[in-house]
This record gives C-alpha cells, structure tokens and sequence, in this order.
C-alpha cells in the first residue's frame, strides 16, 4: 500500500505548495502526510496518530492551505493545539508556506493583550492558531469576530486537548462553529479519549495511525 516515491502533488497538491515545501528542504511526504493529505483534499475528515516530529503539522496544513486558494474568504480554518508553544510552531509553518499568498494568521493565546487580539481578529485572518482558554475567553466578550465560515476546524495533540481540562472552553467553541465543516484530529498517541471519539465517529472518517504502516 505504501508508495515511497510519492511526492507532493501525487497527494494532490498543488505544484506551488510542493515547490514551497522544496524550498524549506521539506522534498518527500511522511507516511502520515502521504496517508492523511489526499482524504482531506476530497474533503474527509480525518484522525491521524504518529509520534511527534512524524510531520503532523504539515500533514494539515498544506491541504488547507491548497483548499485556501480556492475559497479564501473570512476565517478559513481554526487550529486548536494545548499550548502557547505549540500555536505559534503551527502559525510558523502555515507562513514559512503560504507566504506566497499574503497568508493572514492570527495567534490566539494566553498572556497577551485581549484588545490587540481583537483588532487582528476583526482584520479577518485566513487561519487562526489558539489555545482554547484564551479563544472561549474572546468568544465570551464580544463579537468582533465570528467562526462561522470556518471551513476547517483542526484538533492538534488532541488527546490532549480531549483529555477533560478543556472541556468547557471546547464546549465554547464548538458552539461558534458551523456544523458543516471538515473536523481534522491528530495526536501524537492514542489515548482512552481518542479511542472513545474513533469509537463514536462517522464509519465516513478517515483514521490512520502510525502502527498500520
Ligand atoms: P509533529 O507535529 O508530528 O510532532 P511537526 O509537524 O512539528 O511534527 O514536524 C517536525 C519537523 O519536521 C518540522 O520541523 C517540519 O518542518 C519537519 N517536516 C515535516 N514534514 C516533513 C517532510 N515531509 N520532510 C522533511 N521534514 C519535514
Ligand atoms: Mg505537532
């Protein structure tokens, strides 16, 4: 099943998004990128499990990123990832590749100043990067901005963020988005919360883990 001489653009990206990737020296797909990208492009959801540095990032980023060009309008995808850290490792590799697109990502977390936030959410960014304290909390005061339209809501370490210290903030937030949306969910291990989320999903969800290579 495994094809190791698939690039970029046989996932169906792209071919600027592919030359992206070349620039930054990233040149062949990871197992988890070569499995997940070509079931979000047809617009799946999906569950992907590899342990960390298996390239988990990009293997949501470059599908929203070649879904982006073709319907750019408000809010495009929301990213929810457990740490202050992590959001702004995820915001990085969206820019390093969508520069080329006058890419507009907010990131949305703790510790910083509620009004700025604000401000750059009304700007209407293209894809928003945020712990879900710090995004309930501007859910909470006001309107400035609306999830709305997003078109992709992803899940980054989701065990963890499914683990129950979120839950209400995550509560929050799925009120504000809209049902209709492509879910993407991935996590660095397979934890009793994940677990119980495969065992609900839609038999239609894509789910790959590591261990199937
Ligand atoms: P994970 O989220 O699975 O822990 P990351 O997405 O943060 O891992 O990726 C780890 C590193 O690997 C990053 O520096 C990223 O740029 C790099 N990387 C991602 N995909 C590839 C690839 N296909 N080829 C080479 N490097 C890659
Ligand atoms: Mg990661």
């Amino acid at each position: 099943m495994e094809d190791e001489k698939k690039s970029f653009t046989d996932l169906g990206l792209s071919a600027w998004i592919a030359r992206q990737c070349d620039l930054i020296g990233v040149k062949n797909p990871t197992p988890i990128q070569k499995n997940c990208i070509p079931h979000i492009i047809k617009g799946g959801d999906c569950i992907g499990c590899a342990k960390t540095g298996s390239g988990k990032t990009l293997a949501f980023a470059l599908p929203i990123l070649n879904k982006l060009c073709e319907d750019p309008y408000g809010i495009f995808a929301l990213v929810l990832t457990p740490t202050r850290e992590l959001a702004y490792q995820i915001a990085d590799q969206f820019n390093v590749i969508g520069k080329t697109l006058s890419l507009r990502t907010s990131v949305i977390v703790g510790g910083m100043d509620m009004m700025i936030q604000s401000q750059e959410l009304s700007r209407k960014p293209h894809i928003v990067v945020a712990t879900p304290g710090r995004l309930a909390d501007h859910l909470e005061s006001c309107d400035t901005f609306s999830l709305k339209r997003i078109k992709f809501l992803v899940l980054d370490e989701a065990d963890r963020l499914l683990e129950g210290r979120f839950d209400h903030q995550l509560k929050t937030i799925f009120e504000s988005i809209p049902e209709k949306r492509q879910t993407l969910l991935f996590s660095a291990t397979l934890s009793d919360s994940l677990d119980r989320v495969k065992a609900i999903a839609d038999e239609k969800v894509f789910i790959w883990s590591a261990s199937n290579e």
